[in-house]
């Protein structure tokens, strides 16, 4: 039976008015050039967007007066939209961005004292239909573009003033499956490691998914581009088959070719995401079963005590059961840590992201 993921999900719908905010340095020129400008000029612009962060055309005061009142006039420079923000006691901060097209999805801020990560959404829902999961609860809506991809990015450090001298990690696992929307994924990680813009580094962007085979191969195919976390979340194909549908396509032996043969840098490791789920991933059993999995490709493994959603029948399991687990990895010597989750008191943490579109638009 096709499922919804072999399918392109639906994109937003056409603009009448360029929109600069979130574009690429090559698309800024582009646009440009349609202005009759010379597109080098698309560099100024990138920059003035993406490292000074403006977010007025009459900030630019590095183009000329007359290019400024031109892109005021032509050119919507309109990012996402902050429409709710909640702190957690940890200091995490949750936002719901609306979209121009009224879509909404959440990413969240965590500050630390030496960097800030940044938790971003791929698409509006998801196609991947995990039981455990509140966003896949919702189906897929339609694919986040690059720009609004990095818009969230620009937003959230714009929102919260961060300096730009302090490092930014991106993980993309708040809502949708990034490898489902390829495309716009690395098109926003070409944008947001760029030397003249937020110069990420691509060691500091994470993208897990649920294991598309094929787009971890696709990814692998690429000299630069992100790290990759892979949600594991069962051990036998019989138990993963049920809470994700994505095994009965990529079942476990597929999944681990696939990380077998993709290509990792010196040091670099795999991070295998376990969610835990009492009484149904969490036995003892399950532990020795993801130590020698983990153990078949360099891997590090972060055990997700699973966060509460209504309805979701699920539960965490309770403390000793975690730690058991956790001593049983690095006694196997695999490198192990639990996600005490960020935000969890806001439900911003993982798997907890879930948004109706509003109403009527
Ligand atoms: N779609 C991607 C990324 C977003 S989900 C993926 O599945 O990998 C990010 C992580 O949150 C995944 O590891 C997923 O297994 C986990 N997750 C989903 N729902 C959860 C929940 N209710 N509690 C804890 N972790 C959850
Ligand atoms: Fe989608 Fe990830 Fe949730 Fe599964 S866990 S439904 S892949 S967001």
């Amino acid at each position: 039976m096709a499922q919804s993921w072999d399918h392109p999900a639906p994109e937003a719908g056409p603009r009448v008015r360029p929109n600069a905010a979130g574009l690429g340095r090559g698309e800024l020129g582009t646009l440009l050039g349609a202005l009759g400008e010379p597109a080098w000029r698309g560099k100024q612009l990138f920059s003035g967007l993406l490292r000074q962060r403006w977010t007025r055309w009459e900030q630019f005061t590095t183009l000329a007066k007359a290019l400024r009142t031109r892109l005021e006039g032509e050119v919507d420079l309109a990012w996402p939209g902050i429409v709710h923000s909640e702190t957690s006691s940890d200091g995490s901060t949750k936002h719901v961005f609306e979209l121009l097209d009224g879509r909404q999805v959440e990413g969240v801020f965590m500050p630390y004292e030496d960097r800030v990560t940044l938790c971003l959404s791929s698409q509006v829902g998801c196609a991947m239909g995990c039981t455990f999961c509140a966003t896949g609860q919702m189906g897929i809506l339609r694919n986040l573009s690059a720009a609004e991809i990095v818009g969230q990015v620009v937003v959230m450090l714009n929102h919260h003033a961060h300096p730009l001298d302090r490092p930014v990690n991106l993980v993309f696992m708040g809502m949708g499956e990034p490898l489902h929307n390829f495309d716009h994924l690395m098109a926003a990680f070409e944008t947001l490691t760029d030397a003249e813009g937020l110069a990420i580094p691509p060691r500091r962007i994470t993208v897990s998914t649920s294991g598309l085979v094929s787009g971890i191969d696709r990814l692998g195919t690429f000299a630069r581009r992100p790290r990759l976390a892979l949600s594991l979340n069962g051990t036998t194909d019989e138990h993963r088959s049920r809470i994700m549908p994505v095994n009965r396509v990529w079942n476990l032996e597929a999944l681990a070719s696939a990380l077998g043969r993709f290509p990792l840098q010196s040091g670099e490791r795999i991070t295998l995401e376990y969610v835990l789920l009492k009484g149904v991933t969490d036995s003892l059993e399950d532990g020795r079963r993801l130590a020698a999995y983990a153990r078949r490709f360099p891997s590090k493994v972060n055990l997700i005590p699973f966060n509460p959603h209504e309805g979701s029948g699920f539960e965490a399991p309770d403390e000793a059961r975690i730690s058991a687990l956790c001593g049983l990895l690095s006694k196997a010597a695999v490198p192990v840590s639990v996600r005490r989750s960020r935000g969890q008191d806001v439900a911003g943490a993982c798997g907890q992201l879930v948004r109706s579109p509003r109403q009527g638009s």
